[in-house]
């Protein structure tokens, strides 16, 4: 963080100021929220504010300040106007010679419905700290006030802040990191209360769909309790989960004591798709163990103002991912043949990601800034997600400790030996520390382990690490008689477009490129939907023409397709398992 001398110098001498935010929505059909920032007791020559450019949780510099317009600043008491500039592109500064209360107003637009930016309307306000608020540099651990200004008197006020006693839509925020990790949804949404383990819990949500809330509920506290019993407990005092149903949406936020969270308003009934928003719910309640409080040295402070970068998402995002998996298994939503089901199909997409053997998964980490959340039609060629292979490098690790020490330890071991040792304290732990604690709880030396899996592209061993569980991955041949080619198409205005031209593939060393408009196979017009039927009529190793406009242009490739390939994988169990490989998978997963 940045911080001048003058604020330093300022601290010793002076009180803190004192700092009130306002909100108003009068309009909320504008998009336009009204946020005023009132100081007192400011005795500085000049007020820097800075707009943070990223929300933690979400790894992408997203530039909140382009929302901002109608900044003013004012003297308060005698409402004279003060001279600012703009002096960066989220920092404004403003004179403040013997000026000691000042009244900032500004309009932010908010028309943007996802999980880590704002949205108004005429049916809710959402907001998130980091899009919404000015941060004062030097003075991010001053505590603020938060007043909501609601259109009319029906709408009510959800956020993880403690509410100022005997105020009305007062809020606290104790510094301005907790401020970023107080969502705020403010509305007619429905709001359900429970209780797990003693603590109060809450739903908010807004949109309507065919969600069963009671149901809900019920599931949510077996997940809270499962992931409470795997770290011994519940670290806070209540928690609010903020849940937008909308079109279709997938999304999530974590934050320490509450999580937002969206999804498609009539994907509750069907029990697949209800069960992927339980891993959603499951993996935005892990996080507020693993990386809200057990955080990598790169984020135990953040920096709002620029990318904060680390290697090991992998861990924060990867591990939280297998863990999404497996504690709806141990929480009875779904059985171990089903968690079987769930892993296969992540394999599935992680063997037919060519990224993975060009992008190491502690590359994949750093450069999540500018790779993952900016994808185009060669993303799947030369990255992985660290959240796909973090998650499958995490079932590794737990299979060896388990099998090691015939389950009597896992990579549970290894969540509860970092919440002990850097999570309580909230310190930072390094890549090698992580690997330290993993080493102990195994009780063996990994580090060709860290090199071949984390710090390089070597292919993933699934058999070696399964095989002492009774099972094998095996190719799924869907269409053993369909030769290979290696490219996805859409229909687009009639059109019919190459999306993705796997690396290596035959289409790819023909020079066919994504983006260039599929005509015709053998001379004869071609569509998205027909390509899989019309490759059966040729075989592997036959040469046919393919047809595309390339930039309007007509060009005929003659293509030799490859041999058929899987269409995925599933985990299945060999012949006539040990007794030892059967009483490892009990142990892992229960009776399958
Ligand atoms: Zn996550």
């Amino acid at each position: 963080m940045i911080k001048s001398t003058i604020t330093e110098s300022k601290k010793l001498n002076h009180p803190l100021p004192d700092l009130t935010y306002f909100v108003k929505m009068t309009h909320p059909s504008s998009h336009l929220f009204e946020v005023g920032l009132q100081i007192e007791h400011w005795s500085d020559s000049v007020l820097n504010l800075k707009m943070p450019v990223w929300t933690p949780g979400s790894y992408l510099v997203r530039e909140y300040s382009r929302h901002i317009q109608d900044f003013k600043a004012v003297s308060k008491d005698k409402q004279k106007k003060l001279l600012s500039q703009k002096v960066g592109k989220n920092h404004w500064e403003v004179e403040t010679k013997e000026v000691d209360n000042i009244l900032i107003t500004y309009r932010v637009f908010a028309n943007e419905l996802t999980v880590r930016t704002n949205h108004l309307d005429d049916t809710h306000g959402y907001f998130n700290g980091a899009a919404l608020f000015y941060f004062l540099p030097g003075l991010e651990s001053t505590p603020i006030t938060v007043e909501i200004i609601p259109p009319n008197s029906t709408w009510k006020v959800s956020t993880p802040l403690p509410a100022i006693p005997g105020k009305v839509n007062q809020f606290y925020a104790k510094d301005f990191d907790t401020l970023v990790d107080s969502p705020f949804e403010i509305g007619n949404h429905g709001v359900y209360s429970f209780e797990v383990l003693g603590k109060p819990h809450q739903y908010s949500i807004w949109g309507t769909g065919n969600i069963q809330p009671n149901k809900l509920i019920e599931d949510t506290k077996k997940i809270i309790e499962a992931e409470a019993n795997l770290f011994g407990g519940l670290p806070y005092d209540d928690y609010l989960f903020i849940l937008h149903l909308t079109h279709k949406s997938f999304g999530g936020l974590e934050h320490k004591n509450s999580c937002s969270l969206i999804y498609s308003r009539f994907y509750f009934r069907d029990t697949e798709k209800y069960n992927r928003f339980l891993q959603l719910v499951a993996h935005e309640f892990f996080h507020l163990w693993n990386v809200k409080r057990i955080k990598p040295k790169a984020i135990e402070n953040f920096n709002y103002e620029q990318e904060n970068y680390t290697p090991s998402l992998w861990f924060s995002e990867g591990t939280t991912s297998y863990y999404d998996t497996i504690i709806p298994l141990r929480a009875g939503i779904y059985n171990p043949k089903k968690f079987l089901e769930i892993l296969g199909k992540e394999i599935t997409r992680f063997l037919m990601t060519p990224g993975r053997k060009v992008q190491p998964l502690s590359e994949s980490s750093f450069d999540a800034w500018i790779k993952l959340y900016r994808r185009d039609n060669n993303s799947d060629n030369c990255q992985i997600s660290y959240y796909l292979k973090g998650e499958l490098v995490s079932l590794l690790l737990d299979l060896l400790i388990r099998a090691k020490h015939q389950n009597k330890r896992s990579l549970d071991n290894v969540m509860v030996q970092m919440w002990e040792q850097y999570g309580k304290s909230e310190i930072g732990f390094t890549p090698h520390q992580l690997q330290q604690v993993i080493e102990s709880v195994a009780d063996m030396d990994l580090q060709s382990f860290f090199n071949l899996y984390v710090d390089s592209t070597e292919e993933l061993p699934f058999n070696k690490y399964l095989n002492p569980f009774g099972l094998q991955l095996k190719p799924i041949m869907e269409d053993e008689n369909m030769p290979y080619l290696g490219i996805k198409v859409q229909s687009e205005n009639n059109k019919e477009i190459i999306k993705f031209v796997e690396k290596g593939s035959p289409a790819s060393l023909e020079g066919i490129d994504p983006e260039d408009e599929l005509l015709a196979i053998n001379g004869i017009r071609v569509t998205a939907d027909q390509l899989n039927e019309r490759l059966k009529d040729h075989q592997a190793d036959e040469i046919i023409s393919v047809s595309v406009f390339h930039q309007d242009e007509l060009r005929t490739f003659s293509v030799t397709l490859g041999q058929p390939q899987p269409s995925g994988y599933e985990i299945v169990q060999i012949e006539n398992p040990s007794s030892v490989q059967q009483e490892n998978l009990r142990g892992w997963l229960g009776k399958i």
